[in-house]
């Protein structure tokens, strides 16, 4: 998962980049990076980290222009510890490209075979996003071939690069001495929406993963991409828009809704705010199906992103809502630090008990989604430490039960607790009273009524379904090995302390 952003406007872009970048950290917090380009020239900075520690003011000062994109990551393809993997990419033919991805291909393996093959280009990472600006600028070769670049051409190689590339992908790039091109893949898996402001100086327009990111930079939402949908906007501000895939539909990431995006974005016309208080009804009705709400005293977030569907469900069932747990809010989010060593550690670093909401309670804790167990198990544990009589766990969303390739970090069935056991196995794993999950098809309907244009969603890791239709169990097996040789580096002692001191720990 990552976040991106683009701004082409009529000045300086460098500090609205980082302030949008800013809004969007919560979606990687392994690197960041910023390109701006002042007439064909570009400038380029990345490195590892969270935004603040990447960019000092000789950084800024060093990113001139009037156009401009970045990125935060958090790496779900490619090595996890490699500095040059961090985006912006560059490839300097044709024009000179720099872009930004959030997603992930399904075929890139393939296709880096077919670069190195056919199309003769080198590439020199394990970055899906390398083999995804290479495929760009080898159709952007081929689309402008005798002719100028116009946004037809761009469109034509657009059309062109949907074609050859499968999985997710949400895509800004910078076409030097011509302007910022995003796009979409044809599934509208992950969010990219744009909006525009106007300045003293003239119009901003701006593109970014979540419409936050256009507020919080004084922009107004014009609206999302469409899925297959690209864009292209000129020096001068001129958006111009196309559909270059053949047949799109609307499948946002449920996930997005589940954990992913900041609850104050809107995605795909859907209010992550108001899709996690659905998600709380919905609970709540799984809950009161299950058990006697009478055994519950006290109702109990687990903080950030359960706190909305907490608050439903306990109104729903007429308990009291309480904050039990205290997130240290300068500890980065648990699952974004590579290596399950440093996943588990780091729970009790981060949320610490309220010994009065617990003494002596019956107390249902909810979270938004239980995905490897090890902060269910941890905080279970905790609540009873702090004095709780019963400890019921309640999941805002359903079993996680299968891998996800479209850019979350849920690589293979093992490290998933909901993949191959049944749901009493995971309550004793996680050692609670009860465990309540929310139901599948329940979440789908209640998030999906809040727009009627959303085809369906992409919720693979809850349903086993993958819309892209190319991704069978060998895949996984293949994932498994790469992870495995990752993970031996990942247990290098050295390496964990790395990590520890990039989330500021
Ligand atoms: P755990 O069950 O220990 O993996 O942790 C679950 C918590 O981390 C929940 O709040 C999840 O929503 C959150 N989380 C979100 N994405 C991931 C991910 N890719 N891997 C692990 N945990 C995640």
């Amino acid at each position: 998962m990552c976040g991106i952003v683009g701004v082409i406007s009529k000045s300086p872009v460098n500090q609205m980049i980082y302030d949008a970048l800013l809004l969007l950290q919560h979606r990687g917090q392994d690197a960041a990076g910023i390109v701006t380009m002042q007439g064909t020239k570009c400038f380029m900075h990345k490195a590892r980290g969270m935004v603040r520690d990447v960019f000092r003011t000789r950084n800024m000062r060093a990113l001139p222009g009037t156009v401009g994109l970045g990125q935060v990551r958090y790496p779900t393809a490619g090595n996890a510890y490699s500095e040059e993997e961090a985006q912006p990419f560059y490839v300097n033919a044709p024009f000179g490209i720099v872009l930004v991805h959030n997603g992930n291909l399904t075929n890139a393996h393939a296709l880096k075979a077919e670069l190195v093959e056919k199309d003769r280009r080198h590439i020199n990472t394990e970055s899906d996003t390398e083999v995804l600006i290479n495929i760009l600028a080898h159709e952007l070769q081929n689309a402008a071939r005798g002719s100028d670049l116009t946004p037809d051409v761009v469109f034509q190689a657009v059309g062109a690069v949907h074609k050859r590339i499968k999985g997710s992908y949400a895509v800004v790039a910078l076409i030097a001495g011509y302007g910022l091109l995003a796009f979409r893949d044809p599934y509208g898996i992950r969010p990219l929406i744009y909006g525009t402001a106007e300045t003293a100086d003239g119009n901003s327009v701006i593109v970014a993963s979540e419409s936050v990111a256009l507020e919080g930079t004084g922009h107004q939402v014009v609206r999302d991409v469409a899925p297959g949908e690209a864009l292209f906007i000129d020096p001068n501000g001129n958006v111009h828009a196309k559909q270059c895939a053949e047949n799109p539909t609307l499948n946002p990431c449920m996930f997005e809704y589940v954990y992913l995006a900041r609850p104050d974005s809107v995605i795909d016309g859907i209010s992550v705010y108001q899709a996690r208080l659905n998600m709380g009804e919905t609970l709540a009705q799984r809950l009161i199906s299950t058990m006697p709400p009478s055994d519950i005293d006290v109702v109990i977030p687990i903080p950030e992103s359960s706190r909305p569907s907490a608050m439903q469900l306990a109104q729903k069932i007429g308990k009291p809502y309480r904050e039990g747990f205290v997130k240290n809010r300068y500890v980065g989010r648990t699952f974004i630090m590579p290596g399950q060593s440093v996943r588990k550690k780091s729970v009790r670093q981060k949320l610490n008990a309220i010994g009065v909401e617990f003494k002596g309670r019956n107390v249902l804790l909810v979270d938004d989604s239980i995905v490897r167990g090890t902060t269910s198990k941890e905080i279970v544990q905790m609540a009873r430490e702090a004095g709780a009589n019963k400890v019921y766990m309640a999941s805002a969303a359903p079993p996680v039960k299968y891998p996800n390739v479209y850019g979350i970090d849920m690589p293979t069935p093992e490290e998933l607790i909901a993949s191959g056991r049944t749901q009493d196995e995971i309550r004793e794993f996680i050692g609670a009273d009860a465990l309540i999950y929310q139901d599948v098809d329940a979440m789908k309907r209640v998030v999906g009524k809040l727009n009627g244009k959303v085809a369906s969603f992409e919720a693979s890791c809850f349903d086993g379904r993958y819309i892209t239709g190319d991704v069978s169990v060998e895949d996984f097996s293949t994932m498994r090995e790469q992870r495995r040789s990752q993970q031996t580096e990942e247990d290098d002692p050295a390496r964990s302390r790395l990590a520890l001191q990039n989330t500021g720990e």
